[in-house]
């Protein structure tokens, strides 16, 4: 039942493409044509965001396209039809990173986490989706509620491929479907690119999870009210993010420091006291514990201007930070994310506890440093800029 994507859309429906026969007035309520010819358009976006490395690699871009002329090659938003494109600008209208070194980063609150209602901590009441999930499984028994319960059609997740390097976007109909999904992949995906599906598959509501940027992308393609999704995305979970990395680069300096062995054979990753935790069947007696400063020159260059740690526009935040083992930090932040955690508590899906300030005060600590470290990658990127 459930419909794969490839995140380069290969799969691509051809019929697609024919952008004369959408009419963008229904496909973008904003599209306005007189507009057209002052917005910028993908070069634009290019020039500013992808070359320069400031693109977070989330896709929200590709989804935004009503041409279909963008897809996501070797982890870069590309065109593939330049005479497609159609000069509407709306690809730049949903990037979070276009003109975003303009937007005061200087104004930064170091001590804010965004808004929020409440702070818990939680883990999975299925002992399968606690053992196998990167916390306490929380992310993943908060999408089987809302599956479960019908409160959604569907879940969009992003799925582990064969190994530790390669993921696709799915919708998930199922409880077994979505646990197919567990476990952070620390490399970057498109998944936004995947939203598509959704608009193709007429899924009318789903929950969906990502780190901070996609939750970011998400919001700027609702924002933008890209075909309904505004009604579509009823609940939108948050990871938090310090640092996601780029394939190659993680694979290389993996492969240095163990004498060769391959990252994409990796059982399981985890991040634990600034240390990257691999198991590996290299060496199945005894993880690697790597300090994460090794894999620096594997950051993703846009996390380096990330500020958002706790995904502050998710309607609940899942985390590990600062949880007792096996259990996940949660910041309900909107009346959506309130009504989500309540129905999973409710329903026997997940046992929550609130979480006292003390605890809390890690993730305000990590919070914190990202900003601090990031305000000043910013400036140091701005500098630059103008030499
Ligand atoms: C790149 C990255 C960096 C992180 N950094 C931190 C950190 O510094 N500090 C911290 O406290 N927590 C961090 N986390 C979050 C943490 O690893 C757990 O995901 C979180 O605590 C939820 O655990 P869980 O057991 O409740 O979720 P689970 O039940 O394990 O479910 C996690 C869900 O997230 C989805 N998912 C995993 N990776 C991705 C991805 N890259 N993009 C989109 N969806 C994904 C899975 O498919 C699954 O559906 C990070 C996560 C990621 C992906
Ligand atoms: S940040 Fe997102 S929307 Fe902007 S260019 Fe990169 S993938 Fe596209
Ligand atoms: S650090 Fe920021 S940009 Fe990088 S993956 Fe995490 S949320 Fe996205």
């Amino acid at each position: 039942m459930s419909e794969e994507h490839n995140n380069q859309s290969e799969d691509k429906d051809k019929s697609e493409t024919q952008s004369d026969s959408i009419d963008f007035t229904v496909v973008y309520p904003l599209y306005n044509e007189e507009l057209m010819e002052e917005r910028e358009t993908y070069e634009d976006l290019f020039r500013e965001v992808v070359d320069t490395g400031l693109c977070s690699g989330e896709g929200a871009c590709v989804a935004s396209c009503p041409a279909f002329v963008l897809e996501f090659q070797n982890k870069r938003p590309v065109i593939v039809d330049e005479e497609g494109c159609i000069k509407c600008g709306i690809c730049t209208a949903v990037c979070s990173r276009y003109s975003v070194l303009e937007a005061a980063p200087r104004d930064i609150d170091l001590e804010s986490i965004g808004e929020y209602k409440s702070l818990w901590q939680a883990y999975s009441l299925d002992e399968e989706v606690r053992s196998e999930g990167q916390s306490g499984g929380v992310a993943t028994a908060l999408m089987i509620c809302a599956v479960e319960e019908e409160m959604v059609e569907a879940a969009l997740v992003l799925q582990a491929e064969g190994d530790a390097m390669t993921s696709k976007s799915k919708i998930a109909y199922t409880k077994e479907e979505i646990i197919k999904a567990q476990k952070s992949k620390y490399v970057t995906f498109p998944s936004l690119a995947a939203v598509n599906l959704v608009r193709k598959n007429r899924i009318e509501s789903f929950v969906y999870v990502g780190t901070p940027c996609q939750v970011t992308g998400l919001k700027y393609l609702i924002n933008q009210r890209l075909d309904g999704l505004y009604h579509r995305a009823r609940y939108i979970i948050g990871l938090f993010c310090m640092e996601s990395f780029m394939p190659q680069p993680l694979a290389e300096i993996f492969r240095e420091r163990t004498g060769g062995l391959n990252y994409a054979e990796a059982s399981r990753v985890d991040i634990d006291k600034g240390r990257l935790v691999i198991h590996h069947p290299g060496r199945p007696e005894k993880p690697y514990r790597i300090r994460l400063r090794h894999f620096d020159k594997a950051m993703r260059p846009g996390c380096k201007i990330c500020t958002d740690l706790t995904a502050e526009d998710a309607d609940l935040s899942v985390g590990n930070v600062g949880a007792k083992p096996k259990n996940t930090v949660v910041v309900v932040r909107t009346h959506a994310g309130e009504e989500l955690l309540n129905k999973a508590i409710e329903k026997g899906y997940i046992a929550a506890e609130p979480m006292v300030d003390k605890e809390f005060q890690l993730v305000v600590n990590l919070n914190r440093m990202k900003k601090k470290e990031r305000a000043r990658s910013i400036d140091k990127f701005i500098q630059e800029e103008s030499e």
